[in-house]
């Protein structure tokens, strides 16, 4: 694994709609592994390879770029900036963090809350909501108003850290998707297929550049790259954990969003037999990816998707095991390398 790439990545600031700053890494990365990049007013990034014969139908890989964010509201006399949500929040997780605001210029904020000191007894056991919280900008509220407006953004600050066999970090959600595609490309030999490796925009607020992308590409077969909710951490189901860090790349059957094309599921199986990558099924009834816009799209396309499997979705402290990056890297490159073993005639 290469933490330098998958750290830039990681603490790049990326909310929904705007993704700018992981999409100049992305830019850069692409550049140099295809034969063109192009973007879309959704600020998709879609770098091409070309194949031999153009007859051979189009194989699109999908990662989304942006984190969970948050959006300014108000700023108000006292320097504290409200907000709403990006995506999918757990408010707790909130609490406690240091933000990035990307105002006129950057900034520093931090969410606190209140003293434990000063706390009542029943503002001890309640779970803060997102409306009780603020961006505490730290400085007097006309200094804070002429730097930040409604509408600005801001993301949590966290450096990606190796801790024992893990990394760790914010945004690994989907920025490690991004990486797999990225040396999914690398790593793969020859694709008789046309290869579009797309990195998506505003896929937290509900899978929306993915569709814009995928109407334009009009892929055969395609694959959403993103993480997976490992559940064997704190909490783990009485039965067992379905879903494990270092057991290998997770090939989605089923979220809420998508059913997985049952033959793109065999061929990924048998891709990871054949190659001795380990792998481990993700079934669920929850969660989505933008597998679900991509296989929508125009005419519809063979779909599914590659996971990594994640403990701590959408907190600060995102975790996966390298190994299990480094499979769905080699599962991603056998994918671009096999793909047309799914379309008629082969
Ligand atoms: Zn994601």
């Amino acid at each position: 694994m290469d933490v330098v790439l998958l750290r830039a990545l990681a603490d790049a600031s990326g909310p929904s709609g705007h993704e700018d700053r992981v999409r100049a890494i992305v830019l850069q990365q692409l550049a140099g592994l295809t034969d063109r990049v192009d973007t879309d007013p959704m600020g998709c990034v879609d770098g091409v390879r070309t194949a031999p014969d153009v007859s051979a139908g189009r194989l699109m890989l999908a990662a989304h770029m942006d984190e969970i964010g948050l959006m300014i509201t108000h700023v108000d006399d006292r320097g504290f900036a409200k907000f709403i949500p990006l995506g999918g929040w757990d408010a707790k997780t909130l609490v406690d963090q240091r933000v990035l605001v990307q105002g006129r210029e950057d900034l520093v904020g931090i969410v606190g809350t209140t003293a434990v000191h000063l706390m009542d007894e029943a503002a001890r056991t309640r779970a803060p909501k997102i409306e009780d919280l603020a961006i505490d900008l730290c400085m007097d509220g006309e200094r804070a108003k002429s730097l930040v407006r409604p509408g600005d953004v801001a993301t949590r600050i966290r450096e990606l850290a190796e801790v024992g066999d893990l990394v760790t970090g914010k945004a690994l959600d989907n920025r490690v998707g991004v990486y797999v595609m990225i040396e999914g490309l690398r790593a793969a030999g020859q694709s008789r297929m046309e290869v579009h490796a797309t990195a998506t925009s505003q896929e937290e607020v509900g899978l929306r550049g993915a569709r814009i992308a995928a109407h334009r590409i009009a892929p055969h077969i395609a694959v959403a790259i993103d993480t997976c909710p490992a559940d064997d951490g704190p909490g783990t189901p009485k039965d067992g954990p379905t879903t494990r860090l270092g057991r290998g790349a997770a090939i989605r059957v089923m979220d809420a969003s998508a059913i997985g094309h049952a033959g793109l599921v065999d061929l990924l199986v048998d891709l990871a037999n054949e190659r001795d990558i380990p792998h481990q099924l993700h079934v669920s009834g929850r969660g989505g990816t933008d597998t679900q816009s991509i296989q929508l799209s125009g005419q519809g396309a063979i779909a599914g998707c590659i996971s990594i499997p994640t403990r701590y979705v959408h907190t600060a402290v995102e975790a996966c095991h390298p190994d299990d990056i480094d499979a769905a890297v080699a599962l991603t490159a056998a994918l671009i390398e096999e793909a047309h073993r799914l379309l008629p005639g082969n």
